[in-house]
């Protein structure tokens, strides 16, 4: 028997519709372009994204196809976003911090056809271009156009006097909405299809008090980039509640940050660890303090244990810890307290907030070992995690990398990882970072996060290096302080006691400056370019 319930399919347009019709002067403040903060309303925005819909039929895009966006956090981002998705079009974020050579494949890839672009890519596309026959009009997301050698307008004067009442909505909720490719920190991007349904459910199940908890009465501030794995939900989940919304443009250091979150009045915040790092610099520079800001969702990558105490003890500022990929909406499990510890003290509590945390609803989790077979949730066991549900990808654009759910429709995250009794899921590793010696796995992060604590270390790094009689040892990477000079002594003198005797570092190596990947993440892969020759001590002793 079908139920007698009304017709009404969860597509993205409806959130934004909402926002502007129950949230219309609620505030969204960007840091522009141009330089000067600007602000406007849910309800301006609504009304300029009509336009860019507008703009975007009257060059011919349709249902389907893709329309590329290069940029910042910003509301004229958000209005091409929304003016997009709104007219069953698909919003395809590029990432502009990605290799030129890398970012003309992904457009190639994805089959872009309009690109909406910060005029601080201007430069970056008379590269690409050439090499991207398929986009046919780019509009700079500014008041002017910048001189280029490709035609391009400027996108104040491209939605100007405009209809402002243009129809969304209509298509399935199945249908596309968005493509974002993973960063290719694990081999060619791939792209990552997003539908309106599934876009939808991720930002009601990301809106719970067990998760991000945003209400109309937070002050947002989206650090991650708009183009980061689906800017973790913020473009829907904020606007589905009416949270008042600050977005911070290009200028992510430290100092703009904190006069942002001060003089907005920012209560949440998302961001990677190397973002709260470097705010937390920059507080300790300057004795700035955070008077308004409570919680922040830190994910992307483990979050150190000294983010997490400095924010609570020195700011009053709560860290929820958050794990999810481009291909999980992202996200899929947050730290918050369980009632069995909700009443501990914040000691008690830390070692269940520095996990990952718990299952959102509508997921569901296993871990396996090799063999595929399920293993225990004790906390100890370590495995392959494997996730299933309505906002999890079934496989990847143009069905590159062929299959990816097993016999029981679970999607391989690729991280390995424990679940304790509680439900708490903890990522040991990546699959292909994890350091394999003598057949036992040793974690790289696990290391990392301890020897970050240690004086004078600004960022730490752990690879595998080949090892004749164990097949790897962990090597450990170290980025000194400014004006700090460590020694391999001290961290190994450190580490003594805080991990297995057995994962100590065989050796230490140190760089002036660890890289970072495209999404702010430790770039293993150029590590491991790096110390491709690398020789142990104890390996020339083993030979
Ligand atoms: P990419 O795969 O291109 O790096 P993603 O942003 O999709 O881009 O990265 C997802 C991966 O980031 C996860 O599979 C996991 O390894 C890691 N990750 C995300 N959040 C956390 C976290 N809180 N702790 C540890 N690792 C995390």
């Amino acid at each position: 028997m079908r139920a007698l319930m009304q017709d009404w399919s969860l597509t993205l347009d409806k959130i934004f519709d909402h926002a502007a019709r129950w949230h219309g002067e609620r505030e969204v403040v960007t840091r522009s372009v141009e330089g000067p903060i600007t602000r406007s309303t849910y309800a301006d925005l609504h009304r300029r994204a009509k336009q860019v819909s507008h703009a975007l039929l009257e060059a011919g895009v349709k249902p389907g196809d893709r329309v590329a966006t290069m940029g910042w956090n910003s509301d004229r981002h958000l209005e091409a976003w929304y003016g997009t998705i709104g007219i069953g079009a698909i919003l395809h974020t590029l990432n502009p911090r990605l290799f030129p050579e890398q970012i003309v494949y992904i457009a190639n890839h994805a089959g872009d056809e309009v690109l909406l672009a910060d005029p601080a890519c201007a430069p970056l596309l008379a590269e690409i271009l050439p090499q991207c026959p398929g986009i046919r009009q780019v509009v700079f997301l500014s008041e002017e156009a910048p001189e280029t050698p490709f035609p391009a307008q400027a996108y104040e004067a491209w939605i100007a006097g405009r209809p402002t009442d243009t129809p969304w909505g209509g298509f399935d909720e199945n249908d596309a909405a968005g493509l974002c490719y993973t960063s290719g920190t694990t081999g060619n991007p791939k792209g990552v299809l997003y539908g309106h349904r599934s876009n939808y459910l991720h930002a009601m199940m990301t809106l719970q008090p067990d998760a991000l908890n945003l209400s109309a009465r937070d002050t947002v501030m989206l650090i991650v980039p708009m183009y980061h794995a689906n800017a973790w939900g913020v473009m829907y989940s904020a606007p589905m509640v009416g949270a008042k919304l600050v977005l911070p443009g290009q200028k992510l250091d430290g100092a703009s940050l904190h006069e942002l979150i001060e003089t907005e009045g920012v209560t949440y915040s998302a961001g990677v660890p190397t973002i709260w790092q470097m705010l937390l610099t920059h507080l300790k520079e300057t004795g700035g303090k955070l008077t308004t800001l409570q919680r922040v969702t830190v994910g992307g990558s483990a979050c150190p244990e000294s983010i997490f105490r400095t924010l609570h003890d020195d700011y009053g500022v709560d860290v929820i810890h958050g794990w999810g990929m481009t291909e999980t909406s992202p996200l899929a499990t947050v730290s918050v307290p369980s009632p069995e510890i909700a009443d501990l003290g914040f000691e008690a509590q830390l070692p269940y907030k520095l996990k990952q945390g718990r299952l959102l609803c509508n997921l569901d989790l296993k871990l396996v070992n090799d063999a595929g077979e399920r293993l225990p949730h004790d906390g100890k066991t370590f495995g392959r995690l494997l996730i299933k549900g309505p906002t999890i990808a079934s496989g990847y654009f143009r069905a590159e990398g062929g299959e990816v759910l097993d016999d029981e429709g679970f999607f391989d995250t690729g991280d390995v990882s424990t679940i304790d009794p509680e439900g708490y899921m903890q990522i040991t590793d990546r699959a292909k970072d994890v350091i394999k010696s003598g057949g036992e796995w040793i974690s790289s992060i696990d290391i990392e996060n301890i020897a970050v604590g240690a004086d004078g270390v600004a960022c730490a790094a752990v690879i595998g290096i080949a090892h004749p009689k164990w097949d790897e040892r962990p090597l450990l990477i170290i980025e000194p302080k400014p004006g700090a000079a460590p020694t391999r002594e001290q961290l190994l003198t450190y580490l003594e006691g805080k991990i297995a005797k057995w994962w100590m570092p065989d050796d230490v190596a140190f760089v002036e400056k660890i890289p970072l990947g495209a999404t702010g993440k430790i770039n293993k892969l150029a590590l491991r370019e790096t110390f491709k020759d690398y020789k142990l001590p104890s390996a020339q002793a083993a030979e």
